[in-house]
């Protein structure tokens, strides 16, 4: 094993990073003097203990953002656009550091947390020249009676809630464009991956971040802790990145005092190969498209539509890359899978396999548990899945691959948008006016088209139906943080 840091390298990166909570500035334990634990997927061991915000701390932090609000809206777009390109210089620079603590708390392998550093950063640098082009418009009113003179306002106070699954790109994905719209935001990180968020705050804070515009809390009472954030009445937004499950109750909670919200929820991602497409190249974006952090992506392809007269030679040439990935330790420089990221989480897998199995599909690589530490699942294809199968509705979320064959573009449509989500589409033939019908006629926000990828800090990331409500990235990003208002005006 070419482990990348040794256990000494691991203890002191460990004892540097902050473990408290980062409200107006400073670093306070929690109100009540409440810690939770922080777990290494790869050996199911604790690694740090964490402050575990309370009510109390959500309106302390609330406190803080409220007071830093009006001052940092006013400052010059350049400053705080500086201030963002700063922060994304940073994080360049500490890029290993953020990196191996990503792979320490989540589990992911270093070159996934590599490649999150890098595009976390890009949101932060994306953001920093978004922040001057806060444009507004003037007109005639239709009527000729007065002039319309829209002009665009941050939104106010924002709450920002992330997953565990990207713990530094969700984070940055939101703070970048908030402070670029002149918010101040309150973020609560997923309690599996607090270290990078805390990291990350005081970065910012480096960076020349303001006191008080972005604080940072964990907390284990998600519940309680985020309502009493959607409570507040100094609240005036919400972006939330996780499941459609919570996001349903969140959005119920926020309704409450008609918060603003930003949804980016689950995703059921079909990818499909049409039989003219190059099966080469779509293995290697279905390597992609499933294997990128592990399989723990929201755009994760889900379920894989193949049509019937390459079905099977895509299965033998896709079972074979999948075979060639080695599992292990993501500080093993050699592994391309880590562990998933917690115990449910590899059971949950686990299951649907094997109910998927039981009803006649057939594993052509993986599909058992393996023995020892750690929650690891090895890398599955499954072929002949039974198109009831709970594993083609349900989020995987690991790295499971299951095939159906298919017999026609329409048949192929219909099976992908046969499901309440629409994150991501993955489509690949060698005939771009196809793929192009297919693309528009798939209901979901984004579509890799003869690509495994769609992430990028320039283009507007997010989803239709029950995945969620906004987008973030691109122009579209800090529209989420501004508000349009509307002056009615004689001269
Ligand atoms: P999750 O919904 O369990 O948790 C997300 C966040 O909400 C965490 O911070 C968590 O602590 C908090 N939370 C959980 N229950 C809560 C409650 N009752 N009230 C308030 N807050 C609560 O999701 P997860 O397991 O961390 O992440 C995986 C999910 O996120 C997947 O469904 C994935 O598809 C989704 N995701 C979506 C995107 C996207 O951009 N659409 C990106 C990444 C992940």
């Amino acid at each position: 094993m070419a482990m990348a840091m040794e256990k000494d390298e691991i203890g002191a990166l460990l004892a540097r990073v902050p473990t408290q909570c980062f409200i107006g500035g400073r670093w306070r334990e929690a109100s009540d003097g409440a810690t939770m634990p922080v777990g290494d997927p790869a050996s199911g061991e604790v690694i740090a203990e964490v402050a575990s915000g309370s009510v109390d701390d959500a309106t302390a932090a609330v406190d803080a953002a409220s007071a830093a609000l009006s001052p940092f809206a006013a400052t010059a777009p350049r400053e705080r656009g500086e201030i963002l390109r700063r922060a994304f210089a940073l994080m360049i620079e500490r890029r290993e550091e953020l990196a191996a603590l990503m792979v320490l708390e989540n589990g992911k392998t270093l070159s996934d947390a590599r490649g999150e550093v890098t595009y976390a950063a890009e949101f932060f640098r994306w953001y920093s020249e978004e922040a001057v082009r806060n444009e507004g418009a003037i007109t005639t009113a239709p009527a000729g009676t007065n002039r319309i003179l829209v002009v665009h306002q941050p939104i106010g106070v924002a709450v920002l809630v992330t997953p565990w699954n990207f713990p530094a790109a969700m984070l940055t994905r939101k703070i970048g464009p908030a402070l670029a719209a002149g918010c101040s935001v309150v973020c609560k990180p997923a309690s599996e991956t607090p270290l990078t968020a805390l990291a990350i705050a005081g970065l910012l804070a480096e960076a020349g971040v303001p006191e008080g515009v972005v604080n940072v809390v964990a907390s284990r009472h998600s519940s309680a802790f985020v309502g009493a954030l959607l409570a507040d009445p100094r609240v005036r937004k919400l972006s939330f990145t996780g499941s459609t499950e919570v996001g349903r109750l969140l959005l119920e909670a926020a309704a409450r005092r008609i918060v603003n919200c930003s949804m980016e929820l689950g995703g059921n991602a079909p990818f499909i190969v049409f039989g003219d497409a190059d099966l080469d190249a779509a293995v290697a974006g279905a390597m992609v498209a499933k294997m990128r952090n592990g399989g723990e992506a929201c755009t994760a392809a889900n379920r894989f539509y193949v049509e019937a007269s390459v079905a099977d030679e895509f299965s033998r040439r896709f079972s074979a890359a999948m075979q060639g990935l080695k599992m292990g330790s993501g500080l093993d420089s050699e592994t391309n899978l880590g562990p998933l990221v917690n115990e449910p989480s590899r059971d949950k897998v686990a299951e649907l396999v094997e109910a998927a199995l039981a009803s006649g599909a057939e594993a052509l690589t993986g599909g058992a548990l393996p023995r020892g530490r750690g929650w690891f699942y090895p890398p599955t294809v499954l072929g002949g899945v039974a198109a009831t199968s709970p594993i083609l509705s349900e989020e995987i979320f690991g790295p499971v691959a299951p095939i159906v064959a298919f017999g026609d573009e329409a048949e192929a449509v219909e099976l992908a948008n046969a499901t309440d989500l629409g994150l991501a589409s993955y489509v690949y033939t060698a005939d771009l006016a196809r793929g192009l019908r297919v693309a528009e006629a798939l209901e979901c926000g984004m579509v890799g088209l003869n690509r495994g990828m769609v992430s990028d800090p320039a283009a507007p990331f997010g989803g239709t139906k029950q995945s969620g409500l906004g987008r973030e990235g691109g122009h579209e990003g800090v529209a989420e943080y501004l508000e349009a208002k509307y002056i009615a005006c004689d001269w």
